[in-house]
């Protein structure tokens, strides 16, 4: 038995790599999802065999232990897979970051838990733990208390029942270092405990490690938050792997290790993109030292100018080059269809059409890019902001639809903004922009966008669905 559940764990292993190499492009992503699903049915098989096995194991003869174990696996793994599939069923494409932030939060408490079971396991059984046996638990324990509570604000955040602002705490960098201090202190008492004596060093290095976790989180503020959201990813992969080392689990190991060095890899790209520090991220409240979002609310950009659904399709037809730079709002509006047929008419007029997506654009990493490929719009014209910024000078018109943050100019030009040195689409710098959006309201980042007020910018206000539909019907 034991021999098929390890090749069934190196199956599954080969088919978790399989799909993250899948979902590295557009083009295989699906077929990668495929895999993805593969490797995590075989290998909850595998582990339901595993544990029969060690249950019949552990109790030779007593059939009633073994199938009441059973019954346990099995009623809490469907109650978490009907749970698992409401919710993923019921969320929106815009709400996808708050879940993911929320399944973090699970992670980081299942190693807490399987920290404190294997603890007291041992304790119980009045056994010696050896050195790395209690350094596995004091790890994964402070992992996952960190991933737990710092999900959880990040849940908050990102559906605004927490203010994006960052907290900002005097002396808050000492404060994560005194944890971490602390923590440290903790483990070499802890690890020089034995039985339950250990058990105080334990919870107090627990207790810590959710303050840690919420402070880290809530000193980050708005526009970074996307850093943050695949920095937790990060953490719930190591607080899995660590659950690995705890439960002997050679499967959990190897999954934890490719989700955490998925996930930081994922931020140093995302850091880059937003031309953030990679520490400064892990130290948390990074995002917090640039300027006041209220100064550049107050300074005073002009007036803007607007402009109607009619002249915009009349503007559009009279050009030779269109690039269109989608951003949260066109997912709230569902506008992708509409843009995807005023696309599909324009190139049938001779108009030269390109998509310009900002790394961090809407409310996860890839999410613009999964819009439009749902909307069916060729993936050849969907280009990243480094393959389109040089051509934008020599863009006729751009349409920035539901896009707000990613288009700032103020990023490059005001050094006290709160988005200062990330890198925007310059879009001002083709001959005419036209903003679709419903008020002249801030993006995610609260800070107000000096574009809407240049000359060369006008106005469309209203929801982007019924603005492009209108775009649509007059384009004919
Ligand atoms: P923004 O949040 O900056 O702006 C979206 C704009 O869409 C708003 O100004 C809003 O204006 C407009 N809008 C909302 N609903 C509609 C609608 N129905 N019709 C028309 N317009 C609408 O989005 P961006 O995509 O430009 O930037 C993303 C921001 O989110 C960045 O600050 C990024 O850091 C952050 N973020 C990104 C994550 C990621 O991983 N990509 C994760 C978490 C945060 P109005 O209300 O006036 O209509």
């Amino acid at each position: 038995m034991i021999s098929f559940v390890s090749g069934a764990y190196i199956v599954s292993a080969l088919l978790f790599i399989l799909a993250l190499a899948g979902l590295s492009k557009h083009e295989t992503a699906r077929r990668g999802n495929a895999f993805g699903m593969a490797g995590m049915a075989l290998a909850l098989v595998a582990t339901l065999l595993l544990v029969v096995d060690r249950l019949t194991g552990d109790v030779v003869g007593d059939t009633t232990a073994v199938w009441v174990g059973l019954a346990i696996v099995l009623v809490a793994g469907t109650v978490g897979a009907v749970i698992g599939i409401r919710l993923a069923r019921g969320v929106e494409m815009t709400g996808m970051p708050e879940l993911i932030a929320m399944m973090h939060s699970f992670v980081g408490l299942a190693a807490v838990l399987v920290g404190y079971n294997t603890y007291i396991e041992v304790a119980d059984h009045g056994a010696h733990a050896d050195a790395i046996h209690n350094a596995e638990v004091f790890l994964g324990v402070f992992i996952g208390a960190v991933t737990f509570t710092g999900s959880i604000v990040a849940n908050l955040k990102l559906s605004a029942r927490m203010s994006s602002a960052p907290l900002v705490l005097p002396g808050r960098h000492l404060l994560n270092l005194a944890i971490l201090v602390a923590s440290a202190v903790l483990m070499v008492w802890f690890m020089l405990t034995e039985g339950w004596s250990g058990l105080a060093p334990l919870a107090v290095m627990t207790v810590l490690a959710l303050v840690l976790g919420f402070h880290l989180v809530a000193a980050i503020g708005g526009g970074d938050m996307p850093v943050v959201v695949s920095m937790l990813n990060s953490y719930s992969g190591w607080a899995a792997a660590a659950a690995g080392f705890m439960l002997g689990n050679d499967l959990l190991i190897i999954t934890g290790a490719l989700v955490g060095s998925s996930g930081a890899i994922l931020s140093y790209i995302m850091c880059r993109a937003m031309n953030r520090s990679f520490v400064s991220v892990i130290a948390g409240g990074f995002g917090s030292d640039g300027g006041s979002a209220v100064g550049a609310a107050d300074r005073d950009y002009g007036e803007h100018r607007e402009i109607q659904a009619g002249e915009v399709a009349e503007l559009l037809a009279g050009a030779s080059s269109v690039v269109i730079t989608p951003g949260y709002g066109m997912a709230v509006a569902q506008a992708q269809y509409p843009v995807a047929e005023m696309t599909r008419r324009l190139r049938e007029k001779g108009v030269t059409v390109r998509f310009g997506i900002h790394p961090v654009a809407g409310r996860l990493p890839g999410h613009m890019n999964v819009l439009l490929a749902e909307a069916k719009v060729p993936y050849d014209i969907v280009l990243e902001m480094d393959e389109i910024n040089d051509d934008l000078a020599d863009t006729d018109v751009v349409l920035v639809i539901g896009a707000n943050d990613t288009v700032n100019p103020a990023a490059l030009e005001e050094p006290g903004s709160p988005i200062a040195g990330m890198p925007v689409l310059e879009v001002w710098k083709a001959r005419d922009v036209v903003v679709f959006k419903r008020s002249m309201a801030t993006g995610y980042a609260g800070v107000q966008n000096p574009l809407f007020f240049k000359e060369n910018t006008q106005m469309l206000f209203g929801d982007a669905k019924d603005k492009v539909n209108e775009i649509v019907a007059a384009l004919g």
